[in-house]
């Protein structure tokens, strides 16, 4: 059965003291994950090892990056790499989020070569994808998110696209307030396995999670994350309120 995740984004928000407090107030609230569901908490460079200390004894919940380098070491001042996010034992780093692609100028051709070093060094990409408002407006989504799959993950094998993490987001609904409608959501996920079931087989496309993201909320999650192809969410706002994001957690598929 493959991976139901609800993963955070807090993106650029929380000072440390902010940010522990958050972890150990969700924490607290008691969420339940069975063997096959995981919390992952996006958190801003300089806090990593602080949260990742304090969930490290918790089972099943994991921390992840925001970005990471496509470079391994060297002279790239103010760039992180994935061997520092490995040694302090970060697990998973979000890759291709769209405010890096906006703001950072990201490419398809950039985001592969994070997602090899990434899987070189043993970390886990969530990669995201998302349609903008005026491609879904001319109804060409499918096409636009299939091209961002085939140019950042086509180049991996069969062994390492199996049990991956994609965040599927489409930008006209993330910090909006305007959310995907479950059939909306549905119908692209079921898109994304079909066109990753042509290139590696239906097999490995089940095994592969794919995460919806946009204005997910405590009142929206049942309803999204029970869509077949919804394998649970990434989520930025309502992430920052503890009860909330435990409930969103509460609302995985078992
Ligand atoms: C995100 O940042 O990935 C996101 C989905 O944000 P929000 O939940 O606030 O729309």
């Amino acid at each position: 059965m493959r991976k139901q995740i609800a993963a955070a984004n807090w993106k650029m928000n929380l000072t440390v003291s902010e940010a522990e407090k958050l972890t150990d107030d969700l924490l607290n609230t008691g969420f339940s994950l069975h063997p096959n569901q995981q919390v992952v908490l996006g958190v801003p460079f300089p806090y990593l090892i602080n949260v990742e200390q304090r969930v490290s004894n918790k089972p099943n919940v994991f921390v992840a990056a925001q970005n990471c380098s496509d470079k391994s070491n060297g002279a790239y001042t103010g760039e992180v790499s994935v061997t520092m996010l490995k040694s302090i034992q970060v697990t998973y780093v979000i890759i291709g989020h769209s405010e890096r692609r906006e703001y950072n100028h990201e490419d398809n051709a950039l985001l592969a070569a994070k997602v090899d070093i990434a899987l070189a060094n043993g970390i886990k990409p969530i990669f995201c994808c998302g349609e903008p408002l005026q491609i879904r407006e001319s109804e060409q989504q499918n096409g636009y998110v299939e091209t961002q799959l085939k140019e950042s993950l086509f180049h991996l094998d069969a062994q390492a696209i199996k049990g991956f993490v994609i965040a599927y987001e489409p930008i006209w609904a993330i910090g909006t307030g305007r959310t995907a409608s479950s059939e909306q959501a549905q119908q692209m996920h079921a898109h994304i396995r079909k066109v990753l079931a042509g290139k590696y087989g239906e097999e490995i496309a089940a095994t592969i999670s794919i995460l919806y993201g946009g204005s997910v909320k405590a009142a929206n999650a049942v309803e999204i994350f029970g869509q077949p192809d919804v394998d649970g969410g990434l989520v930025g706002g309502a992430s920052l309120i503890a009860s909330e994001f435990a409930a969103i957690i509460n609302s995985l598929k078992k």
